[in-house]
Parts: structure tokens; C-alpha cells; sequence
């Protein structure tokens, strides 16, 4: 049975202030970041924030779109609580951009049209979620964030590969440096799905990637049973409950008439010209695409390895160079970082700019065991104790090697030199190599938590 998905991916702008006003979009104690325009005071008028246009154009740019040379704005009617205006800012007739795709392994998704829009405020749902809550509470800080909506063709075929175009578009939007996939919710997902033979439905407002695979396979799940049992699977919208990882009926699909869209008279006809979009190709940054060739041929990484970095997160992208301009290894940087870095930072469930880890910190782990001072077993455990307490592995390492003071290791080296009297004998014959030997027998005996340095010095005074 053929399946059928199409996205509708909204993403919140990280520009400073909001789209129609000057209001802050950074996190703040809620209804704070407030003022008369967002929250629709008669007379008040919108202004466009030219950031999020420069932004939206980033964007389709980067995923092929032709765009529109005049840009307006619609006012979407609707009445429900998270809209003080009762109508939403929106583009529709005329998007910002269409036409575009994005490729993902061997296929190509279309992108059917971008456009720019206010976002509205956010409901908390008190003593359950959606379908369930005892009471609703409204934070107006969120309204008129702008957001950019990117709908695509339905030209998905898997979850899987869903997950796979939303996990590139993160990254694109990361480098191009115009959304901050920290910030939650910060891309919000409308998932449709049909079946061969069936009415689509609609996801609403999924919010992690893993969600989004998981809801659209429990669709699949739902909708095979019904068209199995010749019930009809009718055009609906639904809600994903990533607690119980099932979807529920939320209403009937409204449909796009149903909004009487006009254009918003508040604000003008804006031209995007020729010589805007030039300006911005100029000051386009690298895209995650032609960073992963890159880092093949300026570090010879694997493609593989260049892909995991700069797909999991940009910033594990950037802290990897900053580490190959202090250490000349780029081969063992990435072995370290995606074998084991990764695998700490993920279980703390932690990104690397969460985390405290430090490029200069973290490449000294690779020195000390460059410097036969540490083993990579032993660096192993090291990154994680680095992960957990933020304490840098040098730090750490000479800790442990002051635990061991010198009456201790005093007893250590009189231990090996009784214990060794062929290769004290040699040494005082004047066979230097000796001394290497008795330095590894000592350190073998520490665990390799002294200063071969130290040990050295105490081994001279005793013999
Ligand atoms: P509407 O105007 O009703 O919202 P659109 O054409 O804008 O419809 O499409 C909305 C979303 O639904 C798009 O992401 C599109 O890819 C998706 N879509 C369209 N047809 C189907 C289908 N048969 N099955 C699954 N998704 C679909
Ligand atoms: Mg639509």
C-alpha cells in the first residue's frame, strides 16, 4: 500500500524582535514581551521587520525557490484564544517564495511554497494536554514571532525519510544562521499522511523529529487497520500524544476558504529587487552540503564522518574545526569526538553548546595520550568524567597525579629497583636504555597515575 506524506514545517525566526512590532523573542516571564501591536490594540498599526524578510529569502535560496518579486501580507480570520486580533498575519495568495526542493539521499522533495507569518501565542494546557486539559493558560510573548512556514509537495514516501529531510533542513536553517534549534519548539511540524485509497489526515504541531517519525508510523498502523476493515479514513486533523505515542482526533479539516483570507490593508506592497536577492547570495554562508566535501578534502575524513559531524549539530561541525587549528590530527579529532564525545554528550542528552566541553580542553586529552601519559583506555573514562563534571582532563589527570605523593612513589621505585637488580646493574654499567625500563616498570605499577618526569628524578637520587 502506497504511502503519502507532505510537510508543512513551521520555523521560528531567530531574528531580535518580532515580526510586526519591537517587542524582544527571547525567552521572558510570561505576557512580558508585549505591546499594543501584538496584542491587536485597535489602531495600532504592523510594521515589517526587514530581518525576517533577508531571512526568509536565506531560506529559499538555500532550497531552489524562485521568489516573488512583490511581497504582501494576509490577514487569516479565525477566533480562538492564542489570536488577540482574531485574524493571524499571513501570506497566502502571493507567498514570499515557490518552487523550490530539497534533496534527501536519492530523492528530490519539492518544496511547494515559503512564506512568512506571525506566529500566535502559546496555550498551556493545564492537568493534561490538548484534548484533556482542566485549564488553559495563554503566554502572548510568542505572538508575532515570525515564522516561516515551508510546505511541501507530498512527495514522501517513509517516516523514515521524513526524519531524514527534517534532520538536513535543521542544519541548513543552522548554518544559515537564521533559527536557533535550541530554543523549544522552535520548528513545529504539521505532518499529512494518506494511504492508497484513503483521505489524508493531518498531524498538527509535532514538535521533535523523533516525534514526527513516530506519530506518521503510528498513522500508517491506524489508517492500514481502517482501509483494511473498508472503513473510510476521512479528512481529519489529528494530535500526536508523544506520552501514550498515538494520535487523536482533534476536528474535522477545516479548509483554506473557510478563513476569508484578505490582504491586510495595515501594510504595504513590499519589492523584493533584483539587487536585494544579490546582496544576500553574496553574504550566503556555506551550506551543510558543501561543508561535508570539504571537510573530505581539507581534513581527508570519511564522507561518513564529515556527515555525522556536520549533520548532528553545526556547532559539533564548528568545534571540530576549532580543534583541528590547535591540534594536527584531524583523523584521530574525529574519531574521538563522534566515538566517544558523542556517546557521553548523548546520554546526558546535552548538544555541545549545552555541554561545558572546550575545544582547547578537549584536545589535550589527545596529547596526553600522545604523551604516553595516559592510555586510550583510560582516556576513554576520561571523556566521560570531562562530560559529567565540566573539570578538564589535564585537570583532572594531575589531580590524580598529586593523589600519588612523592613518599608514595618513593616506595614504588625502592619496590621496582629491589625487584629489578639486572636492569639497575646495567644502568650502573652505563647502559642509559636501562633507565626507560625501569620508568615503565614504575608507571605500570601506578597505573600510570605518576610524571614519568618525577619518577625519573626519584630513580636517579636512589640508584
Ligand atoms: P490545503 O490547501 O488543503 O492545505 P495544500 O495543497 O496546501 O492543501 O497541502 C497541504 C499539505 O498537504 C502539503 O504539505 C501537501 O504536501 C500535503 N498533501 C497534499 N496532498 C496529500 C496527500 N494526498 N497525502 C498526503 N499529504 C498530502
Ligand atoms: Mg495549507
Amino acid at each position: 500500500m502506497r504511502v503519502i506524506i507532505g510537510l508543512e514545517i513551521h520555523c521560528q525566526l531567530a531574528t531580535e524582535s518580532k515580526l510586526f512590532c519591537k517587542d524582544s523573542t527571547l525567552p521572558a516571564e510570561p505576557n512580558t514581551n508585549v505591546c499594543p501591536i501584538c496584542l491587536g490594540f485597535p489602531g495600532y498599526k504592523p510594521k515589517v521587520n526587514k530581518k525576517a524578510i533577508d531571512y526568509g529569502i536565506m531560506v529559499a535560496l538555500a532550497l531552489n525557490c524562485k521568489i516573488n518579486k512583490s511581497m504582501f501580507f494576509s490577514r487569516k480570520s479565525y477566533f480562538y484564544p492564542d489570536m488577540p486580533k482574531n485574524y493571524q498575519i499571513t501570506q497566502y495568495e502571493i507567498p514570499l517564495a515557490i518552487d523550490g526542493f530539497l534533496e534527501v539521499g536519492d530523492s528530490k522533495i519539492r518544496i511547494k511554497r515559503i512564506h512568512l507569518e506571525e506566529d500566535p501565542g502559546k496555550l498551556v494546557h493545564v492537568g493534561g494536554d490538548i484534548t484533556s486539559a482542566k485549564y488553559v493558560l495563554v503566554d502572548y510573548n510568542r505572538a508575532g514571532v515570525p515564522l516561516l512556514e515551508i510546505v511541501t509537495e507530498p512527495d514522501f514516501t517513509s517516516p523514515k525519510q521524513v526524519r531524514e529531510f527534517l534532520e538536513k533542513l535543521s542544519s541548513i536553517l543552522e548554518h544559515l544562521g537564521v533559527y536557533d534549534s535550541s530554543r523549544e519548539a522552535s520548528l513545529r511540524v504539521d505532518a499529512n499522511i494518506s494511504l492508497e485509497g484513503g483521505e489524508r489526515i493531518e498531524i498538527k504541531n509535532i514538535s521533535g523529529f523523533a516525534d514526527v517519525e513516530k506519530a506518521l508510523s503510528y498513522e500508517i498502523v491506524r489508517q492500514k487497520g481502517l482501509l483494511r476493515m473498508n472503513v473510510k479514513v476521512e479528512r481529519e486533523t489529528r494530535h500526536y500524544d508523544a506520552e501514550r505515542k498515538i494520535t487523536k482526533s482533534l476536528r474535522k479539516k477545516e479548509y483554506e476558504e473557510d478563513y476569508g483570507y484578505i490582504f491586510d490593508p495595515d501594510l504595504p506592497k513590499i519589492e523584493i529587487t533584483d539587487s536585494w536577492i544579490e546582496q544576500i547570495k553574496e553574504k550566503m554562508p556555506e551550506l551543510p552540503d558543501e561543508r561535508v566535501k570539504r571537510f573530505v578534502k581539507v581534513y581527508s575524513l570519511p564522507e561518513i564522518q564529515a556527515r555525522v559531524l556536520i549533520y548532528t549539530d553545526k556547532y559539533l561541525a564548528d568545534f571540530f574545526e576549532e580543534c583541528c587549528k590547535i591540534y594536527e590530527n584531524p583523523l584521530e579529532v574525529s574519531k574521538w569526538i563522534i566515538t566517544y564525545l558523542l556517546k557521553s554528550l548523548n546520554w546526558h542528552h546535552m548538544s555541545i553548546r549545552q555541554s561545558s566541553i572546550k575545544p582547547k580542553e578537549f584536545v589535550e586529552l589527545l596529547e596526553l595520550i600522545d604523551n604516553g601519559i595516559i592510555t586510550e583506555r583510560y582516556a576513554k573514562e576520561l571523556i566521560k568524567e570531562y562530560v559529567d563534571t565540566g573539570i578538564s582532563p589535564k585537570k583532572i589527570v594531575e589531580k590524580k597525579l598529586i593523589r600519588l605523593d612523592d613518599f608514595q612513589l618513593e616506595k614504588i621505585v625502592e619496590e621496582v629497583i629491589r625487584e629489578n637488580s639486572e636492569a639497575v646493574e646495567d644502568f650502573k654499567r652505563g647502559e642509559t636504555k636501562a633507565i626507560e625500563f625501569l620508568i615503565g616498570r614504575v608507571l605500570i605499577k601506578t597505573n600510570k597515575q605518576a610524571d614519568p618526569k618525577r619518577i625519573r628524578e626519584i630513580l636517579l637520587k636512589k640508584i
